[in-house]
C-alpha cells in the first residue's frame, strides 16, 4: 500500500436568481454561485483533491459543463461517483481537509451540516472530513464578495 495525497481549487462569481450550496449545505443568502451544476465551490475543490490523488483527469473532464445530465445537479452526486471511480480502483480516501474562502455569509454556523453531508457522500467518518471558513481581510475579488474560492486536499492509500 502507499498514500497519496491531492490539491484542489475552484472559484465560482456570485450570481443573482440562484441558490447557494455550500458542502451540500443550501444557505438563507440573496445570490448562488454561478455554474452548470449547483456551483458548490467547496465540494468541487474536494471532488479536485480526491481526483489528483490517483492521478485522474480533473472534475471538468468526468463531468463536463455541456453533459445535461450535470445541468443543476447536486454536486454531492459528483462526490458519489468519484468514490465508486476510487472502489474500483481498490483505492482508499483516508481524508480530506478543505477551506473555503468568502467574506458572506456566515459559514460557522453550519459547518457541522456541511462536514455531515461530504462525509456522507464520501464514506467518510467525522474525524476525517476537514473543513474550515476564512475571509480574505477584505482584499482583491474574494473580499469585495464577488465570489466564493476554495481549496481542499485528500489522501487516498492505493494497492501498489
Ligand atoms: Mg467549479
Amino acid at each position: 500500500m502507499s498514500t497519496r495525497v491531492g490539491i484542489g481549487y475552484d472559484v465560482h462569481p456570485f450570481q443573482e436568481g440562484r441558490k447557494l450550496f455550500l458542502g451540500g449545505v443550501e444557505f438563507d443568502y440573496p445570490k448562488g454561485l454561478q455554474g452548470h451544476s449547483d456551483a458548490d465551490v467547496l465540494i468541487h475543490a474536494i471532488a479536485d483533491s480526491i481526483l489528483g490523488a490517483i492521478g485522474e483527469s480533473d472534475i471538468g473532464h468526468h463531468f463536463p459543463n455541456t453533459d445535461e445530465r450535470w445541468r443543476g445537479v447536486s454536486s454531492l452526486v459528483f462526490l458519489r461517483e468519484i468514490r465508486a471511480i476510487l472502489d474500483k480502483r481498490g483505492a482508499k480516501l483516508e481524508n480530506i481537509d478543505a477551506t473555503l474562502i468568502s467574506e458572506a455569509p456566515k459559514i460557522g454556523p453550519r459547518l457541522a451540516e456541511m462536514k455531515a453531508k461530504v462525509g456522507e457522500a464520501l464514506g467518510l467518518s467525522n474525524d476525517r472530513v476537514g473543513i474550515k471558513a476564512t475571509t480574505n481581510e477584505k482584499l482583491g475579488f474574494l473580499g469585495r464578495g464577488e465570489g466564493i474560492a476554495a481549496m481542499a486536499v485528500a489522501s487516498v492509500t492505493v494497492k501498489d
